[in-house]
This record gives structure tokens, C-alpha cells and sequence, in this order.
């Protein structure tokens, strides 16, 4: 959604051509017998005014011009002489150039009926700013905040101040949802700099440079000629887009809008939302044969065990095509030996018992530890298990129970098993990369995630982090050939990064992409802090509505919460879809003991959406569903 739009002044929505500033330069200098051209004056237009005479007085030609005509004032207080002098020249002609271009009036109203606001930044001073506003509010152009790099401790354009504090005022937060027009270079620097969308004006801005008047006398093809240069000069200082006139303003924030709306956000625990990027870098195929790409695949599973702060002397990453629960499978079915082997699970939700049902379909000799689902799978349980059954070798878990959204304490339970000897396998499924986990701490054997999860990639493949002493024992104990871990770690080693059988390339680019966004999101800490402010906001955000969890704060892990249906005829299908046609995805619920449903704080979601999300809940609430939701 565009909330705002923050426009320059000449050259953008009044004086057509850009003209009032270049007369002023133009006759600043000549009052001191300096011959400016027109060109080298729009250089560097859209800087503020004092920074712009400095840089033109470094021009060899310009500051020999001076001492040769002034040999008596030293070229240090020239600048001070001629901004002096530009004040008086540009304060002859702002009134006379102070008519809105073509489109504003349109584009005001299109913004007050879309509840968009308007603000300005400029390189004008707000001596020369205040000539201007009263003319244009009587042309009836008045936005509510007009921002000078006076108000930003002289800190102008390219930087992004003028442009943040302009925000600030608006109580805006999220730059993706902001515009900036401006017809310099400097304006689209300002823009970028700033993180809004950065949109440059061609027509009757500084880069064609022509008055109204003398544009509208050119031919047809002229005309397009100059457009098309001042695009290219445009975009190659970054513009997101180029629109000739602020007419051309309006479709584009409709289509953005459009497409801000229609790009669902899944809060879902994988698949879940990834960036752009993420998704961008699937456009492109590539050959699993190529050296680039095994190179690629050797770079992920090094990345991999250092998230898990593991040395590579002990731990591997191996990587195994399809879903989450197909590294679960070869994991367990590799780990477990076919004879003198017996494997226990502690289940408390719905992926536990998929371990089970793994073990089942194996026929691998098994113990179960069941616990009920909103309740966390202690030590003291899991040893009370042992001691009645000392035939047991292996030990299953999960870690985020994400039927729920509980967090297993297995930084209590794996070292403790680790030291009786047994082997551990660790279902992570839900929670590596989205919150720390050590793996040499950990002394775990086996702990299993997948692309699509908290590392923000997409669904493709799976992920076993390995204790290489345990894996290297594990040769012919699969009972898959697909599902071969120990197979598929030694292709990977023998043939530095081929996968054993065809690889989910694309995904495989995406994943490489998403790992080097967790890097610039400041690691895993980070995005647990992320992660946590998400679920923080929903959960108290959601109690705020009277809706009541379902499992105890205290056992919540950051990644999905999971509500109580708020009344016993509750229709989920119907919020379902009400959320659905207002982008946000949910998740149904999942335990077996009540109604319920999820929702997850994971993925490229931020504390913004979770808002957006409580509004549309809160509405749905009060309206839909008549209940009392508190202020
Ligand atoms: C997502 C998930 C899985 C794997 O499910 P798939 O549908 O196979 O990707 C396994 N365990 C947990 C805890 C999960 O969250």
C-alpha cells in the first residue's frame, strides 16, 4: 500500500524546465563577471544551493575566471559572495516561476481521496521555500510537510535525511510503502538512499531543461528524443521507474498497490514468504553436471554447518532431494542399524508421530514416549524410559513441535543422552536458522531442516546436519536406495558437490540466495530477535482481541502460535477466507485435544504485517463475529 509520496519542487511539480535556479546561477555569476553555461550549472542541480556554488568554484576554468577578475578576494570567501548574491538573484524569479506543472492538481486529488499523504524535499533554503508555498497553496498545491536540509543539520541530497525525517513526520515506518519523485540525479539518489520507491520525472524537468514553451514547439520526435535521454540518465541513477508527467503518477500507484495486494503472505511454517530475490533467482536454469554449481552446492553445505557454529572436522552437511520429512526418513533410516538396534521417539504432536509412522513403515524395532501436545518432552521422561528399556541404541525428537509451536528443551536432553552413548537424531525442522542452535554443544548426531523453513528458501530439498564419526558407520544400513544418506554424503564428497541423482537446481540457487540474506539480516540472532518481535506482537496482540492460546507462554517457541477457536460454532473456513482475500495466509490448526488454529511469524514477514494482520483480525472480530475485543 502507498501511504505517502514525497516530491521535489522545481522541476517536479512547479517550474517547468527547472529554469528559476539556473537563471539565478547564471546571473550570480555574472554579477561577478563569471560566464556559466547552462550545462555546467545543471550538473549538479537538485544539491543544496551553498554545496552547489562550492562544487562549481572547483571547476579549474570557474576559479581561474575568479582570480583573474578579483584578485583582491581570496577564492575562500568567493563562495560566501556568490551564494550571497544567488539568494538576491532567486528571489527575482521564484514568484515568476512558481506555476504548477501539469498533473499536480490531479495527483493531489488522487492522493486525498487514497488517503495518501504529501511531502516535499528540496535544495531550495527555506527562505527561498517560504516564497513558494503560498503561491503554490493558492494554486491549490499545499502538502502538509515541506522539508528543507535546514531541518536536518545541513545534511541534504544524495543522503537520505530530508527524505527519513519527512517520514518521521508522517509516522511512517515501512519505506516500501513510500514514493519519491524528483527529476535530478540527486532526487533518485535521495530516493534509493532512503529505501522508498525512487521515481524519476522526465518532462519539463531539470535533465531537458526546456521551459514549457519551448518543449511544446518541438517536433514529436524531439520531443521523445529529449524524454528518452533524460530516462536513460534517470535510470541509470537507479530510478525504479520513469514517468514522463505526475499524471502518469496515478496508474503507477495503482498498479503497485495491486501488486502489493495480490501477492499473498503466507504466516505459515513452510512453505513460507521469501524475498523478491529469493524468488528471482529461480528465472535462470542451470546444469547439475556444472562446475559453478557443485561449487555452489559445496559453498551451502559449508554456510550450513557454520550456522550450526560447527567445525567441519565434525559435522557435514548433507542435502537430500524433497520435503522436509524425506531427510527425516533417510535419517532415520540410515542411522538406525538393521540389527541390535532400537530406536526411541518422544512425541508430543502430530511430527513426532510422523516418526513413528517412519519407524513403522521400516520396521525398525521401536520404543514410544508419548506426551501430550501442549507439553514439553522433559529429561527426567525420556531417562525413565531408558531405564526400563536398556535395549534402546537411538533417540528421536523434535525440536519446535510445529503442530503447536512448542520448543522441546533438547539442549537439556541430547548432551545427556550423548554421554550415555546413545545416538541422537533431532527433527529442526521448524527452528534451525530461525533460532540459535549449537551443534558441537549439542553433541547431537543427526539434526534435520529443510530449504523452505526458517532459511527463507523454497521447498525442494531437506537438510541433515551430521556427526561425520556417527555417519561414516552408517554404510548399508539404509533401507531406501533414494533415501541413502551415507550414499548421498559420499557422492557429495568423492565428486565435490554432484548430487547422487537429479537436484533441485533452482532450488538449490534460491537456497545459496537466501543464505546470503541471512548474512545481511545480521545472522541468525538477528532473526530470531525478528522472529520473536513477530510472535510477540501477534500473541499479546491476539489476547488484546480475546482470542486464548493453547499452549502456556512460557513453552512458546518464536516460530507459531497457535489460538483457541474464539467461540464453538467458530467458522475457520470463513475467516480463513477473509484473511485470504485480504493477502494474509493462515494456517489451520492441528492438535487433537481442541479447535484451533496457527499462525506463523517466520519468512520474510515483518512487525508491519503482524499489524496489518491484527487489524483485519480485530475488524473480523468485532463485525463478523460480534464479540466484545476490548479498545
Ligand atoms: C515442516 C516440518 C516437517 C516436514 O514436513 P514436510 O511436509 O515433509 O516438509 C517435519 N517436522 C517438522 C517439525 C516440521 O515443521
Amino acid at each position: 500500500m502507498i501511504e505517502a509520496i514525497v516530491l521535489d519542487w522545481a522541476g517536479t511539480t512547479v517550474d517547468y524546465g527547472s529554469r528559476a535556479p539556473i537563471i539565478a546561477f547564471k546571473n550570480a555569476f555574472a554579477h561577478f563577471s563569471i560566464d556559466l553555461s547552462e550545462a555546467t550549472i545543471r550538473q549538479d542541480i537538485g544539491l543544496d544551493k551553498m554545496t552547489h556554488v562550492r562544487k562549481l568554484l572547483q571547476e579549474p576554468e570557474i576559479s581561474g575566471s575568479w582570480e583573474a577578475n578579483h584578485p583582491t578576494i581570496p577564492l575562500t570567501h568567493a563562495a560566501e559572495k556568490i551564494y550571497a548574491q544567488f539568494q538576491l538573484e532567486i528571489n527575482k524569479v521564484l514568484v515568476a516561476t512558481a506555476d504548477l506543472k501539469p498533473g499536480v492538481t490531479d495527483l493531489v486529488r488522487f492522493a486525498n481521496s487514497h488517503h495518501i499523504q504529501l511531502a516535499t524535499t528540496t535544495g531550495y533554503t527555506q527562505a527561498m521555500l517560504d516564497q513558494i508555498l503560498p503561491l503554490a497553496a493558492e494554486q491549490g498545491y499545499n502538502p502538509a510537510y515541506n522539508i528543507t536540509s535546514e531541518q536536518t543539520n545541513h545534511v541534504g541530497r544524495p543522503k537520505s535525511d530530508m527524505v527519513d525525517l519527512a517520514m518521521k513526520k508522517m509516522e511512517i515506518s515501512d519505506p516500501t510503502h513510500v514514493i519519491k519523485v524528483g527529476d535530478t540525479v540527486n532526487d533518485v539518489l535521495e530516493g534509493k538512499n532512503a529505501g522508498v520507491i525512487s521515481i524519476g520525472v522526465a518532462e519539463g524537468g531539470n535533465l531537458i531543461g526546456l521551459s514549457q514553451q519551448a518543449f511544446d514547439q518541438l517536433t514529436v520526435e524531439e520531443r521523445a528524443r529529449y524524454r528518452i535521454k533524460a530516462a536513460a540518465i534517470l535510470k541509470e541513477a537507479g530510478a525504479d521507474e520513469i514517468i514522463n508527467n505526475l499524471t502518469d503518477l496515478i496508474p503507477l500507484i495503482e498498479s503497485l498497490d495491486d501488486q502489493q495486494h495480490k501477492v499473498p503472505l503466507l504466516l505459515t511454517p513452510g512453505p513460507l514468504t521469501t524475498s523478491q530475490t529469493v524468488k528471482e533467482t529461480m528465472l535462470v536454469d542451470h546444469g547439475t553436471w556444472d562446475d559453478d554449481y557443485k561449487a555452489l552446492t559445496q559453498w551451502v553445505r559449508h554456510e550450513l554447518v557454520a550456522i550450526g557454529n560447527a567445525s567441519e572436522e565434525d559435522y557435514t552437511a548433507v542435502l537430500m532431494q524433497g520435503s522436509g520429512s524425506f531427510g527425516v526418513e533417510a535419517a532415520i533410516g540410515t542411522a538406525v542399524p538393521k540389527k541390535d538396534a532400537t530406536l526411541l521417539i518422544a512425541a508430543n504432536g502430530a511430527y513426532g508421530d510422523r516418526m513413528i509412522e517412519i519407524a513403522e513403515y521400516l520396521a525398525i524395532p521401536h520404543v514410544v514416549l508419548q506426551v501430550p501436545e501442549d507439553q514439553v518432552i522433559t529429561l527426567a521422561a525420556v531417562e525413565e524410559v531408558l531405564a526400563a528399556h536398556p535395549e534402546i541404541t537411538h533417540f528421536a525428537v523434535v525440536h519446535c513441535e510445529t503442530t503447536t509451536g512448542i520448543l522441546n528443551p533438547i539442549e537439556t536432553i541430547i548432551p545427556a543422552l550423548a554421554t550415555k552413548g546413545i545416538i541422537t537424531l533431532v527433527d529442526a525442522m521448524s527452528s534451525f536458522g530461525g533460532i540459535p542452535i549449537d551443534l558441537e554443544q549439542l553433541h547431537v548426531d543427526y539434526l534435520i531442516t529443510s530449504s523452505n523453513k526458517c532459511m527463507q528458501g523454497v521447498p525442494g530439498f531437506s537438510i541433515v546436519l551430521a556427526k561425520k564419526h556417527t555417519l561414516l558407520k552408517t554404510k548399508e544400513n539404509a533401507r531406501s536406495l533414494a533415501l541413502d544418506l551415507y550414499a548421498q554424503y559420499q557422492t557429495f564428497e568423492k565428486s565435490e558437490g554432484k548430487w547422487r541423482f537429479t537436484s533441485p537446481t533452482h532450488v538449490v540457487y534460491a537456497f545459496a540466495e537466501a543464505l546470503r540474506e541471512l548474512d545481511q539480516e545480521g545472522g541468525v540472532s538477528v532473526r530470531t530477535h525478528r522472529y520473536q518481535t513477530n510472535e510477540t506482537l501477534l500473541r499479546e496482540g491476539m489476547q488484546d482481541l480475546g482470542y486464548k492460546l493453547v499452549i502456556d507462554e512460557s513453552v512458546q517457541s518464536p516460530i507459531i502460535t497457535s489460538f483457541k477457536f474464539p467461540t464453538t460454532d467458530f467458522d475457520f473456513r470463513a475467516f480463513y477466507d477473509y484473511l485470504k482475500d485480504r493477502r494474509f495466509i493462515i494456517y489451520p490448526g492441528k492438535v487433537s485435544k481442541c479447535d484451533s488454529f496457527r499462525i506463523g511469524n517466520i519468512g520474510e514477514v515483518s512487525a508491519e504485517d503482524i499489524h496489518h494482520l491484527l487489524d483485519l483480525i480485530k475488524t473480523y472480530t468485532k463485525e463478523t463475529l460480534q464479540l466484545p475485543v476490548g479498545n
